[in-house]
């Protein structure tokens, strides 16, 4: 959706408290921001790749850039995006498997022992509960508590206002922990189902999205249990009404990944595309 700014004044002064909008309310201030930004970083898995990443994206709107997710190599992904790990002001993690946050302890040890850097914003690492306890118990003691900057943890409620964001989570059905964010800003979403299988919990938090980040683990034909196949990433677009599917977390098989494209269109009539690594998205 996009209101160009001539539109955003006149709209401005004929409904100053803000205006419905398919249906949904829009407040003024949502109207007048920018896009969100998401660049893929990963779109691979937890078996090494030289095409695909593990995963990791990067999120931005108004001054907030964040990570969903950071696998082995989000940070070299990140430079290759033209994006600094410097920048960085959160890390929200989906749950603790090794692919989605192995690059953690790098970067708050970057953040710490770059040279001529100085770091002064706190970080915040947003995760399940049990990610905050093996934070705890695992990277904490071996990092230590930085002086020059606050780490702050975070156990994701069911809702929590990130500005700009509006963050939701839902549980997933893949692990003990794992669970799936819900990022709302200027009166659009974007949903990253982190690793999930099919359920109506899924398709509640992708309600209305305008881009679904969906776990394409497999084609059909492979499907495994805790992971969407390409078939069921369509049907969870079309059973939410999203309006666009990028499909992820692409797992080596022996049909071209470009085939999960066709299964996926076969659910859903809405845009759908195979992500790549570095792909960028403006929402
Ligand atoms: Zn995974
Ligand atoms: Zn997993």
């Amino acid at each position: 959706m996009s209101i160009s700014k001539i539109d955003q004044r006149k709209i401005f002064y004929m409904f100053p408290f803000g205006i419905l909008i398919d249906g949904r309310r829009l407040r003024m201030l949502d109207l007048m921001c920018d896009s969100m930004k998401l660049i893929v970083l990963g779109s691979g898995t937890c078996v090494p790749s030289l095409n695909r990443n593990a995963p990791g994206y990067y999120l931005e709107a108004g001054d907030r850039r964040i990570l969903l997710d950071c696998g082995s190599g989000t940070l070299l992904q990140l430079e290759r995006a033209g994006k600094s790990y410097r920048d960085i002001d959160a890390v929200f993690i989906t749950h603790t498997h090794p692919d989605h946050f192995a690059d953690l302890m790098p970067l708050i040890h970057a953040l710490r022992a770059t040279p001529g850097f100085k770091r002064a914003k706190t970080l915040f690492i947003v995760a399940p509960s049990l990610f905050i306890e093996y934070y705890d118990r695992a990277i904490a003691t071996v990092l230590g508590r930085p002086r020059e900057f606050s780490i702050q943890r975070i156990r994701m409620p069911e809702e929590m206002d990130f500005r700009p964001f509006n963050v939701r989570a839902a549980k997933t059905v893949h692990s003990q922990d794992s669970i799936a964010y819900r990022f709302e800003y200027g009166g659009r979403a974007i949903v990253f189902t982190g690793d999930a299988d099919y359920d109506k919990g899924i398709v509640d938090l992708s309600r209305d999205a305008d881009l679904l980040i969906a776990d394409c683990s497999f084609p059909d034909a492979n499907k495994a249990r805790g992971h969407l196949s390409a078939r069921q990433c369509g049907l969870v677009a079309r059973e939410a009404g999203v309006k666009k599917l990028l499909l992820s977390h692409i797992y080596p098989a022996d049909t071209p990944d470009i085939d999960r494209v066709r299964e996926g269109r076969e659910e859903f009539g809405g845009e759908v595309v195979l992500a790549e690594d570095l792909m960028e998205i403006s929402i």
